[in-house]
């Protein structure tokens, strides 16, 4: 049904990149069968799951959406992959995304644009547009996200479903393709809170093989979702970061009525500001480029990635140089460029000084606010984006525009706790609305449990 429901979407919504059949079936009668032979089933037997590009699976190609890597075949499974199977769930195909997940709204794709199933006129959000227009579509229940500034959680909140972003280190990120490997984290995205619960319940825990992934025992995600008793919670909402420009008042209006849905079922709400709020954008986009910028600097044309086949005699360069300059040119989009150039900018002597190291005081600063927050208050309530999906194209040739879109979402990168989007109800125009739950490092099962 998974598979007939994706094939009747892709033309219009496009959420996937890769879609094979065959090797979906497969998977699934192998759960088939251990059930039929009487063994014990995993906590996702049978469900269908779909895997944003960026992950490693080792029967389906893995592109980052970038034309650098569409013939990569990995020969292995990423770490989140392994444990999808090993609790059963059967992976039916890879989701579109931003090129190497840089964007906010799957339109830097090299395999065309994703679409929003409310408006199909409308972007999904990015960097996993996909994979939240699957879920959003009803064609595969559950989809595996990646959240380096707000991948996970913007698009969630465009498409009205679910996402969370893990704290740092919870989740493992073996064979995931690396953007800016100081804030990349993989997470969940389904319909309800109960879902995601569950898919990260599978996917959590300690692997070796990831130098940051943290070897603490993982919480019983699912255990917490009965009660909808909130006395004993105090929630600070971030009323001031509200208050700026583009903020739109369907989005304000939905983080006020939240509040007080909080309030009416025990909640304490507070007032709360992260003092560093205006430095997040800024900080982000230092940092995110100039890690990019090092971790792409692989894809050169010999050892990985898209090599140009051009040989026409290239002057004063030298074959080499003119292999690494054109495959390079070839494979990346115009945003992956931006961005390496940004990086590569930032980091270079001279100037490494006044960008990165001062964007990583900055981060320093910006994570102490959520300390001071975190002292006085349980969570903190704010909006995911601030403005519902916005029309196709209407952002593609502002990359600054484009940028704004995170002012809410990068501040949990940038600290490394983890957050929730949620879906909130709909505009005037019928467009889903969301708001954003923060928690302290690897208390997931409080957002969680306030999210359920
Ligand atoms: N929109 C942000 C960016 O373009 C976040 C992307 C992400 O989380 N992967 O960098």
């Amino acid at each position: 049904a998974a598979l007939d429901a994706i094939e009747a979407s892709q033309p219009t919504i496009n959420a996937f990149t890769h879609v094979d059949r065959e090797t979906a079936l497969a998977a699934a009668a192998v759960v088939d069968a251990k059930r039929a032979a009487g063994g014990k089933l995993g906590s996702l037997a049978g469900v269908p799951v779909a895997v944003k590009d960026v992950l490693c699976t080792r029967d389906m190609p893995t592109t980052c959406s970038s034309k650098m890597l569409k013939d990569f075949r990995p020969p292995y499974d990423a770490g989140v992959v392994e444990r999808l199977r090993a609790a059963d769930a059967v992976i039916v195909g890879k989701t579109n995304m931003d090129e190497f997940a840089m964007g906010a709204s799957t339109e830097s794709s090299a395999f065309g644009v994703t679409r929003n199933p409310w408006d199909t006129t409308r972007i999904p959000g990015g960097s996993s547009g996909g994979a939240a227009a699957c879920v959003a579509a009803g064609t595969v229940p559950l989809s595996l996200g990646t959240d380096t500034g707000g991948s996970i959680r913007q698009p969630a909140a465009m498409c009205g479903v679910t996402g969370l972003k893990p704290t740092y280190g919870r989740v493992s990120r073996y064979g995931l393709i690396a953007f800016a490997s100081s804030l990349d984290q993989v997470g969940p995205i389904a319909w309800s809170v109960p879902d995601v619960a569950l898919m990260l319940q599978a996917i959590a825990g300690y692997d070796h093989r990831d130098s940051t992934s943290l070897n603490i025992d993982i919480s019983h995600y699912t255990d917490v979702l009965s009660s909808s008793d909130l006395r004993g919670l105090k929630i600070g909402i971030l009323r001031d970061s509200m208050d700026r420009d583009g903020v739109e008042d369907s989005v304000r209006k939905a983080t006020m009525d939240a509040a007080g849905v909080f309030e009416s079922i025990g909640a304490e709400i507070v007032e709360i500001d992260l003092p560093h709020t205006d430095y997040w954008v800024p900080t982000y986009y230092v940092i995110a480029p100039s890690e990019a910028s090092s971790n792409l600097s692989r894809y050169d044309g010999a050892h990985y990635g898209h090599r140009s086949t051009d040989s026409s005699n290239s002057d004063k360069l030298g074959p080499l140089v003119t292999s690494y300059c054109r495959s390079r040119a070839e494979g990346f989009g115009d945003e992956v460029k931006r961005r390496i150039m940004v990086g590569t900018y930032a980091l270079s002597e001279g100037y490494a000084d006044q960008y990165y190291s001062q964007a990583l005081k900055v981060r320093r600063l910006i994570k102490g606010d959520y300390d001071a927050a975190f002292s006085q208050v349980d969570l903190l309530l704010g909006p995911v984006t601030p403005t519902p999906a916005f029309p196709l194209g209407s952002k593609i040739d502002d990359p600054i525009q484009m940028y704004l879109c995170d002012l809410f979402t990068v501040g949990a990168n940038l600290a490394g706790v983890p957050a929730i989007s949620l879906p909130a109800g709909v505009d005037a125009s019928g467009l889903p609305v969301a708001i954003q739950l923060q928690a302290p490092v690897l208390e997931e099962s409080r957002l969680l449990f306030a999210g359920a």
